[in-house]
């Protein structure tokens, strides 16, 4: 990235490309509303041309051995790891995170490629026993096809990879659509597969006009599956309008998740995981906790240690490494934060520290971290996505009593537990609605393990074994013998 200058935001065919329309987009840092950069911004007609060089690559890609596609990924593992450092400079630049953050995120980022690197070899089908004496059934595994990847600007390198890693390694092409406001980590992406000898057509880039693109993306025939992370309402249009030509999707939507804080928890790990779910990215995370159900026992201590912590973080810009909180990825997103807590306040809530935006002098987009208590379950934060760094912590008596105002929402992403009991590790883990749960742990996202919401925060894995079996098909072949 060289900051100031025009930088082509396309790349179709092993080719960086302008737009046809010359429309360009500014890429702002969050923290100083700098302009970093420009970019080349494209629509349906750019999209279109992506997905017709992904199936013109297919075939090729698509019969490479897996050990060879395997290799690619493992380069570009190796590479993502070396430029570490810049690639963390980039990403907060753009989207705003500490850089501490910023690095875990490269090194998570490049763990699904090494992942699906060794999981490419072991796509395995199936050879059935047969009910009759002169048939054979054998299941083969095959690649989708060309496959859409639509990515948020939260986590703007390792939601690309989550689907790059098991979507190539499979035997898809792709065409990826990057966050408008977050390309430029996406494009570093590409360019580093780019370098590592990918062959042209398997990945393409489309930054652009969302509505544009996606309208290309789900009317055409060629893309047999929708890859996407991003918001339930989002998520739910790519639905509807894949309905057309039936096509398969892997959404990971929004979530609301709960923690619950059972009497006999540690209470200093409590504190700590909670803090550490809450205000990670600025609370910008689909699986951040959005709000807290502590037992009435220990609720007074719990806020206690828990104020004493929020007060102590420092606010400040990503790029200073001292910095716990960062700024918001942009002004919607403050004034979402602002909005659940003025309507929490209004409803009754009492404000125990933050509660307002952070007067500091960058310029950018900051709301303090706050903790909210007297919570009630009519307000705004306890039902909608806050997406920011507001806690609201509400007290509770029953296990009964929690484990229905946990389900009680629509979403279905992740929930958290802090308990010292395998009894109610086991008790609530079976009956939380949830994809996803985290005992005593709060960063469940890992590329071993399968990530994914049910009710209205999706459906599909990333991640694991099951992380690859999204991109294959497999097609039954039944063999009649003479
Ligand atoms: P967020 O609230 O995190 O911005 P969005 O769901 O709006 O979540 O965005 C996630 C991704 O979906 C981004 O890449 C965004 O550009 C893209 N997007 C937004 N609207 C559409 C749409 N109508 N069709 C396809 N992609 C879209």
């Amino acid at each position: 990235m060289i900051v100031g200058q025009k930088e082509k935001g396309i790349f179709i065919n092993g080719e960086w490309r302008d737009s046809y329309s010359g429309t360009v987009r500014a890429i702002i840092n969050p923290a100083t509303l700098e302009k970093l950069t420009e970019i080349s911004y494209g629509g349906k007609e750019e999209a279109l041309e992506a997905v017709e060089e992904a199936k013109a690559a297919f075939p090729s890609w698509s019969k490479k051995t897996a050990r060879e596609r395997s290799t690619f990924l493992y380069k570009a593992y190796e590479k993502m790891l070396e430029n570490k450092e810049q690639l963390a400079q980039i990403l907060t630049s753009e989207q705003g995170k500490p850089l501490t953050e910023a690095r875990t995120e490269i090194e998570s980022a490049a763990s699904y490629l090494l992942w699906y690197a060794e999981e490419a070899n072991r796509v395995y089908g199936e050879i059935i026993p047969s009910s009759k004496v002169n048939r054979r059934s054998l299941v083969i595994p095959q690649a989708i096809g060309v496959i859409a990847a639509i990515t948020p600007w939260n986590f703007p390198a390792s939601m690309v990879t989550r689907k790059l890693g098991p979507s190539l390694a499979a035997g898809c092409t792709v065409v990826l659509k990057p966050a408008s406001q977050t390309p430029l980590t996406a494009m570093a992406i590409v360019k580093i597969f780019e370098e590592v000898g990918l062959p042209k057509g398997v990945l393409n880039l489309v930054s652009g006009d969302a509505k544009g693109v996606g309208e290309a993306l789900t009317q055409s025939p060629d893309v047999r599956l929708i890859t996407f992370t991003g918001s339930t309402e989002v998520g739910r249009e790519l639905m509807k309008n894949s309905a057309q030509h039936i096509k398969k999707l892997s959404l990971e939507l929004g979530g609301h998740a709960p923690i619950l804080v059972m009497d006999d928890a540690n209470l200093e790990n409590a504190v700590d995981l909670t803090l550490a779910s809450k205000f990670r990215n600025c609370g910008q995370t689909c699986i951040c906790a959005n709000r807290v159900y502590v037992h009435r026992e220990i609720a007074d201590s719990f806020v206690e240690k828990l104020a004493v912590k929020v007060k102590s973080m420092k606010i400040g810009n990503g790029i200073d490494e001292a910095t716990v909180i960062g700024p918001m990825i942009d002004r919607n997103a403050v004034e979402k934060a602002a909005e659940h807590v003025e309507d929490a306040v209004h409803q009754g809530a009492t404000i125990i520290t933050g509660g307002k935006e952070w007067q500091g002098n960058l310029g950018g987009h900051f709301y303090e971290p706050t903790i909210l208590v007297d919570v009630n379950d009519q307000m705004k934060v306890m039902n909608e996505e806050t997406f920011g760094p507001v806690l609201p912590i509400e007290t509770f008596d029953s296990i009964e009593e929690v484990i229905e105002k946990a389900n009680q929402l629509p979403y279905g992403l992740a929930a958290y537990i802090m308990t010292e009991s395998t009894n109610r590790v086991f008790q609530l883990s079976e009956a939380l609605e949830y994809g996803i749960i985290g005992v005593n742990d709060v960063f469940p996202a890992t590329a071993e393990a399968p990530f994914g919401g049910i009710k209205e925060s999706g459906f599909g894995k990333e991640g694991g074994k099951e992380g690859i079996m999204e991109f294959v098909e497999m097609k039954y072949v039944s063999i009649g013998m003479t």
